[in-house]
């Protein structure tokens, strides 16, 4: 068969490939369009605190340096904006990894209730600046032991703890609760009484940098990223995620675990 080169016989043969395979061609185009998304979406995150952090370099370079209180409060904020830009690359590279299939579990027995409370006292002080109440209701003998990756499910808490935090109201309170379910397993429940999502926003909350309020997010500072590191780390443990919410009520993000014997 002679090689192809002119571009009439390859579109024809391009054509001919796509008729036969149409589904394998269908996925290639969506992968393509995907990824053109996500590339687009990173530089837009990326761009935001980079321009801040240059703002505040500017300034200092055009004569805020010789001001010594002025020098200190651009550069905390010059640091801020870089400390942002660590948590969204660290972010994107756990979501890369989760994609690609390239994060392998870390199975485990532990004790749930001891994760829960050393995300409490990590989170303590970032709750306390809004003067919500963080509860956790025991329903169950304490220790619950359950069996999973000890570290990915701290992260797991964390996010959908800080949420409650970003998205609660002053003097609110976030609770998680864990419950027995059948068939070995248990349920962890993370509510809050915050702003709540509307239902139309509900079903696009897990995908990646998918906010509801653009702006009110982003000086809530995040990535866009947290619930769909989520959601990869409990599918990952072939585990579920569900959330309820209701507008000015609040939410409730919840998540089943495996109970070990
Ligand atoms: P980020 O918080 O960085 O914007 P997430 O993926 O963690 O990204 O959350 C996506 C969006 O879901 C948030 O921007 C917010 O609009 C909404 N959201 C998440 N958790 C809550 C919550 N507890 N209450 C209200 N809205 C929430």
């Amino acid at each position: 068969q002679p090689i192809t080169t002119d571009m009439a016989t390859l579109t024809q043969e391009i054509e001919k490939f796509a008729k036969d395979k149409k589904l394998e061609i269908e996925t290639l185009t969506v992968r393509e369009e995907y990824r053109k998304e996500f590339l687009g979406n990173i530089s837009h995150e990326l761009k935001t605190p980079l321009f801040t952090v240059q703002g505040y370099i500017l300034t200092l370079l055009d004569g805020a340096m010789d001001d010594e209180k002025l020098r200190e409060k651009y550069l905390e904020r010059a640091n801020k904006g870089v400390e942002r830009l660590i948590y969204i690359v660290q972010d994107l590279d756990m979501i890369t990894k989760l994609e690609v299939g390239d994060l392998s579990l870390n199975i485990d027995t532990f004790d749930i209730v001891e994760v829960v409370e050393g995300v409490f006292d990590l989170l303590e002080m970032k709750s306390a600046k809004k003067k919500i109440t963080l509860t956790f209701d025991m329903l169950y003998s304490n220790p619950i032991l359950v069996k999973a990756d000890k570290d990915r499910i701290r992260q797991v808490l964390s996010n959908l703890v800080v949420n409650s935090i970003k998205y609660g109201r002053f003097k609110g309170t976030t609770e998680i609760s864990i419950e027995n379910l059948i068939k070995n397993k248990v349920i962890v429940r993370v509510t809050d009484n915050g702003e709540g999502i509307a239902k139309a926003n509900i079903p696009r909350l897990f995908e990646r940098f998918y906010r509801v309020d653009k702006s009110g997010s982003r000086k809530e500072g995040g990535s866009g990223l947290g619930l769909s590191i989520v959601k990869h780390i409990i599918e990952a443990h072939d585990e579920r995620i569900y959330v309820e919410s209701e507008l000015s009520v609040g939410s409730e993000f919840s998540f089943t675990l495996e109970k070990a014997k």
